[in-house]
């Protein structure tokens, strides 16, 4: 049995993943939105550009809990990434 690994993290966006889209595709359904969020967070605050596919999620978790099961997590990833650079903005 392949090892997949599952997000243990207490992922405080909870309410904001509340808003994202259910993810109807095939690849990233079930990666833990929290740990997209989290990854585009970091990409921009490294400035390292934004991923323009769910293929960046490869590497995160999977998620089995809460609010961020099922949920978009490309979508998740580009919040994180905006977020990051809108606070760059007001610094
Ligand atoms: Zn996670």
């Amino acid at each position: 049995m392949a090892y997949l690994p599952i997000c243990k993290k207490p992922h405080r966006y909870d309410i904001l993943f509340e808003s994202l889209p259910e993810y109807q595709g095939t690849f990233s359904r079930h990666k833990c939105a929290g740990c997209a969020y989290e990854l585009g967070y970091f990409h921009a605050i490294n400035g390292i550009p934004k991923a323009t596919n769910d293929s960046v999620l490869a590497n995160i978790p999977y998620s089995q809990a809460g609010h961020v099961r099922h949920k978009d997590a490309f979508a998740a990833y580009n919040e994180g990434y905006e977020f990051a650079l809108s606070i760059a903005k007001a610094a």
